[in-house]
């Protein structure tokens, strides 16, 4: 009856904005259906959520964030190392050691509060949550910020040795056992669990990580079933663990009827500076329905450079309108900066350049909308599909390559500029990968009237509506939230 306690989860998200906003998303999904939700975080983390959860809780939603801080000393970590707008991957496994270190506190401060926690939801990047759930001797669930088509991939690619034997990093190989589906990868273009990092002691890391991925109780994925149905069931199979899929979780925001929100996600103190939601508005609110082209690669990818150049001057030469986010733009020289300065002039008023963070979800879902160039990070291509915008894909890593086939060739609502292979994380290569006249023909081709572009316009206006259908009263994403909060109930 109603007077049963309700479940408790504890999320441990990953400072990393892709993996952050949707976990908190999440849990504030979770909440809105009665489920207490706990997010447990070191400071720098929290900074960047603070605003959203706090909004939350005086909106009446029954969820808490509770920040622990890092002993730097304990991890090697210099001093405030983590302030920054991202950790520096030299820095990397320390902060994981410092972060890994915050399992005692966390679970005597759950020990010493009531009600005690029901389930722990941890990012798959922190694999010692598995500790911290079987001290409290409650399940543990991973969160997955990634599809489920990548994610079962990967694992295919792992469990079958795809790769053994293959020397050439860059030759094609067939993803073993998709029943339904020829997907063609190469080793540089696979995540395979972020392996091949040159920091000391990743490999490691990554093995902890597949042992906590094989552990878990069950995984938690920010996707919809309709969109990916044989890939989630394929994931749940090949680990013989429940799979809940409660995406597109950005849709929250929209439904909760807390739009101000949508406008602060993943906007915190430590970031670059993030421009005015009401600006961005205003501008697209003089643009023609469909018109505008967004262009953006997520919070860590900062491409080179000549390719910053290149990439502006195809933007200019399609002839469509366009708002353009340029991270962290203040760390590119003068050169760089100036250039920006003189293709705004240049293009006056058709071209919009966002130095800092871009409240993203809101400009996608503006009318003036009509297209995205993304990097192929899974938020970001999924925030593409509920605003039911066509893409131009342009990975760079992890997940990317295989986000971008998800689009070009399983569900058809997208166009390469044909990146071959991972440029983050190698020696810094300073040339030209994508030219000028193949951005612009991607874009033309997206923003075009042409037949096929008609057609990818349909399918993804058709799966933003299944997105949407998902996440309402009866939808497979609402009945999955739904069975968490029960599931995960006090015996
Ligand atoms: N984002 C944003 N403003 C920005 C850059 C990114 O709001 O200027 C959000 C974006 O909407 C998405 C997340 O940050 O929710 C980025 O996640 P994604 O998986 O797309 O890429 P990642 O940053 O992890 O590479």
């Amino acid at each position: 009856g109603s007077t049963k306690a309700a479940a408790h989860f504890v999320f441990v998200p990953l400072n990393e904005q892709g993996h952050l906003i949707p976990a908190v998303d999440t849990a504030l999904l979770l909440a809105t259906h009665g489920a207490l939700c706990t997010i447990v975080a070191p400071p720098s983390t929290a900074a960047r959520v603070r605003h959203t959860v706090d909004a939350a809780r005086h909106s009446g939603l029954p969820v808490r964030l509770v920040e622990f801080p890092l002993d730097y000393a304990a991890a090697g970590l210099p001093e405030g190392a983590d302030h920054a707008d991202r950790i520096e991957p030299r820095y990397m496994m320390s902060y994981y050691r410092a972060v890994a270190l915050l399992r005692a506190p966390i679970e005597r401060y759950l020990r010493a509060r009531a009600p005690y926690p029901t389930c722990v939801v941890s990012d798959f990047f922190n694999p010692w949550t598995t500790e911290l759930a079987a001290g409290l001797g409650v399940p543990r669930l991973s969160f997955f910020c990634m599809c489920a088509f990548s994610i079962l991939c990967q694992h295919n690619l792992e469990r079958f040795h795809a790769f053994a034997g293959v020397e050439d990093s860059n030759e094609p190989v067939v993803v073993p056992g998709l029943e339904t589906r020829r997907v063609v990868v190469t080793r540089a273009q696979a995540p395979g669990f972020l392996r091949g990092i040159p920091i000391p002691e990743w490999e490691a890391l990554a093995d902890y990580i597949e042992r906590a991925r094989a552990e878990a109780d069950g995984v938690i994925f920010n996707t919809f079933l309709e969109l990916e149905p044989e890939y989630a069931a394929g994931y749940a199979a090949a680990r013989g663990m429940k799979v809940w899929t409660v995406g597109p979780v950005s849709l929250y925001h929209q439904q909760a009827g807390a739009a101000a929100t949508l406008a602060s996600r993943g906007k915190g103190n430590n970031d670059t500076p993030a421009v005015d939601a009401a600006g961005c508005l205003r501008w697209l609110d003089g643009r023609d329905p469909g018109s505008v082209l967004y262009v953006s690669f997520g919070s860590i990818v900062q491409p080179e450079p000549k390719q910053v150049v290149e990439l502006g001057l195809g933007l200019e030469a399609s002839g469509h309108p366009f708002v353009w986010v340029v991270r962290n733009a203040g760390g590119y020289d003068e050169a760089v900066r100036a250039f920006l300065d003189e293709l705004e002039a240049r293009v006056a008023g058709r071209g919009l350049i966002v130095r800092g963070w871009a409240p993203q979800a809101v400009i996608l879902s503006h009318a003036a909308a009509g297209g995205f160039v993304t990097h192929c990070g899974w938020n970001s291509m999924l925030e593409a599909i509920v605003a039911g915008l066509p893409v131009v894909t342009w990975p760079h890593f992890a997940d990317q390559f295989l986000n971008e086939k998800m689009a070009v060739e399983v569900l058809g609502i997208g166009v390469s500029v044909g990146v071959k292979e991972p440029l983050i994380y190698q020696a810094v290569k300073k040339e030209i990968v994508v030219g000028r006249d193949v951005v612009e023909a991607a874009v033309r081709s997206v923003m075009g009237g042409g037949e096929e572009a008609e057609r990818r316009r349909r399918r993804v206006r058709a799966l933003a509506a299944k997105a949407r259908a998902a996440v309402q009263e009866g939808g497979s994403s609402h009945a999955n939230l739904l069975d968490l909060v029960k599931r995960f109930e006090p015996r």
